[in-house]
């Protein structure tokens, strides 16, 4: 008896060359049966006429108060999206949306290493990288998050964070740029330099290709291509988004964000909270306010509203993305594989979680195959997680299924762990299961009790998990 049945569909599974008529019968949380399902099940659903693809995974996403709230757990899960990394979270902030709702997600998290609130200034040595690493891991973290655009460390600061992380086999992100360089290409190619051949996920290259350094957009998206198919061991995700997403919060009278600052002067407005101030009133940039339980970008005046009542400390988001460049850069293929190896949204509780619906229509415009697409949106960033049963559709993965429907650009149901989590259309889930790495495991359990645990495995210099996925 399986305990659910997705009847009738087309299962699209790259990893195991699946693309035909096939049910897919789920039990226990895994994969049961994939083929002609004649077996009872305790519920089956029809899918004909949609894709039964393995459940989608957004490689970059902010559910956690660093840069978002709770309030996106919901927005990723009403997408089709079943599996999200945070990738600035918190053990505390996942761990009580999980226990007080939640909405079925999968979460796995990175914790942040931020000057003066997570490391001691800039310039940390390698003992306080290390503790701040420990302490991590021990939490629950899958790794760390360097957020060098917004709040930047030294270079040999930077070598360092990333010494401790490959020392503890261990998750590494960057989103690029030190004290000597910016959130640009530039930083793209110092950080490819201080990597030095390690692994390592390169957060959202399209906001490095926005014209900053030459002028021209698609010409630095070239380079970042050039950077990044040169480093092999660099996995790295876009988003297609006009909207970045970022902080307002301003300390005696100028913006803390270093990414906001940069925003402003390429609005032409000064780079201080009156300059924020203005461009908010001019609605350059939208303030993230909460509407009916899911962020939303507010109209000027109630941004403004929102801003002050925050005491300055809210989201914003600008629109500085340069869409020409971000289409090229998900879509860049070299040697018969992607340069980019996920679509990502950088969303979350960010109001853009537009992974199913931009990447579909990548898919409507003829730029992907839907096969393309399961492969940006849910074999890539299983990889790059390090979650072998998770991706694909075999017999005994998990069960992680996202059915969509190409020419709505939407999914229609989703499944998380052999529990629903959208029902035509209709978000059901509840709770979610947190990933971690065996380390993490007693602290997760501690908080959430009976709750579902994953484990992804280690992030070594010596596995080859970076070869052969990037089809
Ligand atoms: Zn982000």
């Amino acid at each position: 008896m399986h305990d659910l049945v997705l009847a009738g569909g087309h299962v699209l599974d790259p990893a195991n060359n699946l693309d035909g008529p096939a049910d897919v019968g789920i039990a226990g949380g895994r994969v049961a049966e994939v083929g002609r399902v004649t077996t009872g099940a305790r519920r089956t659903i029809d899918v004909g006429g949609r894709y039964v693809l393995p459940g989608l995974i957004d490689t970059h996403a902010h559910l956690s108060r660093h840069f978002g709230s709770a309030e996106g757990h919901a927005m990723v899960a009403e997408t089709g999206v079943v599996t999200v990394l945070d990738l600035a979270g918190d053990a505390d902030d996942l761990a009580g949306a999980l226990a007080g709702g939640g909405a079925g997600l999968n979460v796995a998290y990175l914790h942040p290493l931020i000057p003066d609130r997570t490391v001691p200034g800039r310039d940390p040595s390698a003992d306080e990288v290390g503790r701040a690493v420990d302490s991590a891991l021990e939490a629950g973290a899958l790794g760390i998050k360097l957020l060098g655009g917004h709040y930047p460390l030294t270079p040999g600061a930077t070598g360092r964070a990333m010494d401790a992380a490959t020392a503890r086999r261990c998750y590494l992100a960057f989103h690029v740029g030190t004290t000597e360089t910016g959130s640009d290409v530039r930083g793209l190619a110092e950080a490819l330099d201080l990597a030095a051949g390690r692994r390592i996920h390169i957060a959202h290259v399209n906001s490095y290709c926005r014209g900053q350094t030459t002028g021209d957009p698609v010409a630095e998206a070239q380079q970042a291509l050039d950077l990044l198919y040169a480093y092999p061991s660099a996995l790295s995700e876009s988003y297609l988004s006009v909207h970045n997403g970022t902080s307002a919060r301003c300390d005696d009278g100028i913006p803390t964000s270093g990414v906001t600052r940069t925003c402003l002067r390429l609005g032409g407005y000064e780079q201080t909270e009156r300059g924020l101030e203005a461009a908010i009133r001019a609605g350059y940039a939208r303030i993230h306010a909460i509407a009916g339980g899911r962020v939303i970008l507010a109209t000027p005046q109630a941004g403004l509203e929102a801003w002050r009542a925050a005491g300055t400390d809210a989201g914003i988001s600008f629109p500085v993305n340069h869409i020409p460049s971000a289409i090229l850069l998900a879509t860049a293929r070299r040697a018969g594989r992607f340069v980019i190896e996920a679509l990502s949204t950088d969303g979350g509780s960010i109001p853009r979680n537009f992974l199913v619906r931009h990447g579909l229509m990548l898919v409507q415009i003829g730029a992907w195959t839907l096969r393309d697409f399961a492969v940006k949106a849910s074999l890539n960033p299983a990889r790059m997680l390090g979650i072998p049963t998770k991706g694909h559709l075999a017999v005994g993965a998990d069960a992680d299924v996202t059915v969509v429907d190409p020419d709505a650009g939407r999914a229609i149901w989703s499944v998380a762990g052999g529990r629903l989590v959208l029902d035509e259309g209709h978000l059901v889930g509840r709770g979610g299961a947190f990933i971690t790495t065996p380390r993490g495991e007693a602290a997760v359990r501690a908080r959430l009790g009976a709750c579902a645990v994953v484990h992804a495995e280690g992030w070594g210099e010596d596995d080859d998990r970076a070869a052969g996925y990037r089809a």
